[in-house]
């Protein structure tokens, strides 16, 4: 089955971006060459992985409340499993063993922390479908970073795509996403794991393991409290419904102005940044004075540069916007014109 084929069904599917990633260049460039999240660790028989992006849906960006966000989340991730594991049945079908791999399985043994045996984000950009974030979240021209990945491990041998060059963040000079993140968690191409999950996986499985060992060396009375606490109710529900185990933060999404989805509909209510500081205004303007200046930054490094635009910033969000606002004048004109012609 040829590249194009495979795409036209991952769309016909429901998958909203598909690109394809060599399994050789995966293997030869892992996120952290400490734990190669790999192809070949997985199964050495892969050639080529299919890449998926499902965007989350921008209304829920535009609530109040946070865990409506986090439920779409799951209903995403669950849609893009179903469409993975099609789009793997159709390659068998044709002769090419595959299967799709967990997009949120985190293995114990890489970090001891969420840490996946493949890294979707880095499968991602290697599949031409964005790059990294000051956040170090993908960045597609088309939804942002508001969109859920996974791969087809498959043994085809299929065409890849190009990796892009230009950095689709527009980087230091924006900043909004360490603006508006609650827990100061955003580093130079980078993130503070710890802190992010702070937010982000209130109950989590390192917030539960807490938990567990304050019941523990607790006494009784103390036993009886922490049974009627919000933290017991928070973990019950983490295990129960996955409520506040994972993307329980959507602040660095929500203000992202990278994608359409952005300019129709969170322009608006997301232009302010509530969490805005001055220190956290410095820390942007520090991290653009290092870059000016060449220092040496972790995130930019030879390694790393590559997945956030070797290129450097060229105005892509600019141009897009541009785009999009011509299209919504011609939109507008036609609306006129059909007006006019029913009147
Ligand atoms: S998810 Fe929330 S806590 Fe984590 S980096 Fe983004 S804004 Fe910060
Ligand atoms: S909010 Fe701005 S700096 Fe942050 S990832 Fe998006 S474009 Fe880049």
């Amino acid at each position: 089955m040829e590249s194009a084929k495979i795409k036209e069904l991952a769309k016909s599917f429901g998958a909203d971006l598909v690109g394809i990633a060599s399994a050789k260049t995966l293997n030869d460039f892992p996120p952290d060459p400490r734990w190669p999240q790999t192809p070949d660790r997985v199964s050495p028989h892969c050639k080529s992985v299919v890449v998926i992006a499902c965007r989350i849906p921008v209304a829920v960006f535009r609530a109040k409340v946070g865990s409506v966000v986090q439920y779409m989340d799951m209903v995403v991730l669950r849609r893009m499993d179903q469409i993975a594991h099609k789009i793997a049945a159709a390659l068998e079908a044709d002769g090419h063993p595959s299967f799709a791999t967990a997009a949120q399985e985190t293995d114990w043994d890489y970090k001891n922390a969420s840490y996946g045996r493949l890294s979707t984000r880095h499968l991602g950009i290697e599949a031409g479908l964005g790059t990294f974030g000051l956040e170090v979240n993908i960045l597609t021209p088309e939804f942002g970073p508001r969109v859920y990945l996974t791969g087809i491990l498959t043994e085809a041998e299929l065409q890849p795509d190009e990796r892009l060059t230009e950095q689709v963040c527009i980087g230091e000079s924006c900043s909004r996403c360490l603006y508006s993140c609650p827990t100061d968690a955003v580093k130079h191409f980078g993130i503070d794991k710890r802190k992010c999950a702070q937010a982000a996986q209130e109950f989590g499985f390192m917030t539960s393991l807490a938990l567990l060992e304050r019941f523990m060396d607790a006494d009784g009375e103390q036993q009886k409290e922490l049974f009627r606490s919000r933290d017991m109710f928070g973990f019950w529900q983490g295990l129960t419904r996955v409520v506040g185990s994972f993307g329980d933060c959507p602040r660095c999404l929500a203000v992202c102005p990278v994608g359409n989805d952005y300019h129709a509909h969170l322009a608006g209510p997301q232009k302010a940044i509530p969490e805005k500081t001055d220190d956290k205004v410095a820390k942007a303007k520090a991290f653009k004075q290092a870059r000016q200046q060449g220092d040496p930054i972790d995130g930019l490094n030879e390694w790393n540069k590559r997945w956030v635009g070797p290129e450097g910033y060229q105005g892509i969000v600019a141009r897009q916007l541009q785009a999009f606002k011509k299209a919504q004048q011609q939109r507008a004109a036609q609306l006129e014109e059909q007006t006019d012609e029913v009147e």
